[in-house]
C-alpha cells in the first residue's frame, strides 16, 4: 500500500509548485500531515515516508495513537515525530496537551494560554502557540476577531511557558480562489503589523487540502493537510467509541 506515500508526495509537489508562482522558497513552507480520524497505521506509513510532523484535533484521539506509535516505532522513533494541535484545548485537557504536544495552533482564549504556561513541564522546551483568528466574520466561527488578536497576542508573548510563534486561520470554505485569498490576506495582514509592531514571530498557519495553493500565494509557512494524503474521513460519530473525547 504506497498510497499514502505517492500521496505525500504529490502535496509536497503542489506546496513546491505554489511556493514558486508565488516567487518563495519550498522550503518556507513546512506541513502539517493531519491525521484526525485516521488509524495510527496509517500515521505510520506517513512516517516511513519521511513525514515527522502531525496534527490532530482532538486530545484523547491524539494521545491513543501517540502511544501506539511509540510501541510500533520505539521509543526512541517515536519521540522524533512533532504533534501539533489543531482542535480547541479544552479545558479539562490543557494537562495532556502541555505534557504531550509542541504546537497549539487554536489560542483564543488568556485564560486556556495561562493554563498552558502554568502546565508545561519545566523538562520540555516552552509549548509554541499560535493565535487562532476569525477570518471569516462569521460569529459562530472560533477564533478571535482581527481586532482583538493584537491585544491577546501581547499577554501570550508575555507567558513564560509559551513561545507565541504566530497566527491561524481557517477561512470559510469557498471554490472562488479570490475569496479564499481574500481571507488569507487579513491573517498576512495582521501578521506583518504584529511583526512590526516587534513581536518576534515566524508562522502563518494555513491552508488546507482545497486550497493550500491560495493560501502560499497569501504567504503560509505552514500547510495543514489532511485529506489529500489520507483520503476522505470518516464523520465522527462513525468512529469507534474509544476515539470519542472523554
Ligand atoms: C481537518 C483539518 C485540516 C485538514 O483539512 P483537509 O481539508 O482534510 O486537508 C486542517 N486544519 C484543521 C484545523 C482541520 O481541522
Amino acid at each position: 500500500m504506497a498510497t499514502i506515500a505517492h500521496n505525500l508526495q504529490a502535496v509536497i509537489r503542489r506546496i513546491a509548485r505554489a511556493a514558486e508562482a508565488a516567487g518563495r522558497e519550498t522550503e518556507s513552507v513546512a506541513l502539517l500531515a493531519v491525521t484526525k480520524s485516521h488509524p495510527a497505521a496509517a500515521i505510520e506509513e506517513a512516517v516511513v515516508a519521511g513525514q515527522r510532523v502531525f496534527g490532530e484535533n482532538y486530545v484523547q484521539e491524539a494521545v491513543e495513537k501517540m502511544d501506539i506509535l511509540a510501541q510500533q516505532l520505539g521509543e526512541r522513533r517515536a519521540r522524533e515525530l512533532e504533534w501539533h494541535l489543531i482542535g480547541p484545548p479544552q479545558s479539562n485537557k490543557t494537562k495532556i496537551v502541555a505534557e504531550r504536544f509542541a504546537w497549539v495552533h487554536t489560542i483564543e482564549r488568556e485564560r486556556i494560554a495561562r493554563r498552558l504556561s502554568e502546565q508545561r513541564p519545566a523538562h520540555l522546551p516552552p509549548l509554541n502557540v499560535l493565535i487562532q483568528l476569525n477570518v471569516s466574520g462569521e460569529p459562530s466561527k472560533s477564533g478571535v476577531a482581527p481586532g482583538d488578536a493584537a491585544a491577546l497576542a501581547r499577554i501570550v508573548a508575555g507567558l513564560a511557558r509559551l513561545r507565541l510563534r504566530g497566527l491561524m486561520a481557517i477561512p470559510e470554505p469557498t471554490p472562488n480562489v479570490e475569496r479564499q485569498r481574500k481571507q488569507f490576506r487579513v491573517a498576512r495582514g495582521l501578521f506583518e503589523r504584529l511583526r512590526a509592531d516587534g513581536l518576534d514571530l515566524d508562522t502563518l498557519s494555513m491552508g488546507m487540502s482545497d486550497d493550500l495553493e491560495a493560501a502560499i500565494a497569501e504567504g503560509a509557512t505552514l500547510v495543514r493537510i489532511g485529506t489529500a494524503i489520507f483520503g476522505a474521513r470518516e464523520r465522527r460519530a462513525a468512529l469507534a467509541p474509544a476515539l470519542k473525547e472523554g
